[in-house]
């Protein structure tokens, strides 16, 4: 093909990401099925998550739930999808939350865990860490990790699998590349498996550092409108 069809535009970026996250798992020895691409559609319509299904995209990141509440009775087509939801959680918000996500990648309180399995809907769960002292960062920081974990564990309707993190925005992967060892020390420590870390612009190094979720946005979809 001499030039790309717009219609196109979305296969084009989707098949760039995965050749980065193929030739980043491959530097890494580790298997592409291990990692997981949560494609991240907050502030676009239902219509390009649509669009990103039929391309044979399964896995849906959302941060807000009164968002995605908007979109979701458009996506009943999408049975196979799976959705995450990838922003903070307030513990009011958790009835609803529960209704339309399949894991929930921020718990980050006792409270919040509480409110979840009192739902009486199985979940997967993971906690947000925080791993730097920025303000406004939200999650659990890795003191109260063990208590965190244990209170969890008696969660009968939840099944935490892993922990998530979101470094302070660099765009040197090389700077942020200490967070996500820091996650994956804290995943062994703990037993968790999973960890969702890394984002458009340093995935590769993620990967390199053991992520099974990378969390993916513009490199897909372009840019977002900014905040009203
Ligand atoms: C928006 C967002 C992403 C995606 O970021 P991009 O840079 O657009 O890939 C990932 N994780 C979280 C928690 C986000 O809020």
């Amino acid at each position: 093909m001499l030039f790309i069809l717009e219609e196109n535009v979305l296969r084009e970026r989707w098949a760039q990401v995965e050749e980065r996250i193929q030739a980043a798992a491959q530097r890494a020895g580790r298997a592409r099925e291990d990692i997981t691409l949560v494609a991240v559609t907050k502030k676009f319509p239902a219509d390009v998550m649509i669009e990103a299904y039929e391309l044979g995209m399964r896995c849906f990141g959302e941060n807000y739930v009164q968002e995605f509440e908007r979109k979701h009775p458009a996506l009943a087509s999408l049975k196979d999808a799976e959705f995450h939801l990838i922003g903070h959680l307030q513990s009011n918000k958790a009835r609803i939350a529960a209704d339309l996500f399949h894991a929930i990648q921020t718990v980050d309180s006792e409270k919040l865990a509480r409110r979840l399995d009192a739902c009486e809907k199985p979940l997967e769960v993971m906690i947000e860490v925080k791993l730097s002292h920025e303000d406004s960062k939200e999650g659990a920081a890795p003191e109260e990790l063990p208590a965190l974990i244990a209170a969890i564990r008696t969660c009968k309707n939840l099944n935490l699998t892993g922990l998530m993190t979101m470094p302070p925005w660099c765009e040197d992967p090389e700077v942020t590349r200490p967070y996500f060892r820091k996650l994956a020390a804290l995943g062994r420590e703990h037993g968790l498996p999973k960890l969702s870390m890394g984002m458009s612009h340093d995935l590769e190094a993620a990967i390199e550092e053991g992520s099974t979720h990378v969390r993916v946005g513009t490199a897909l979809f372009g840019p977002r409108k900014k905040d009203a």
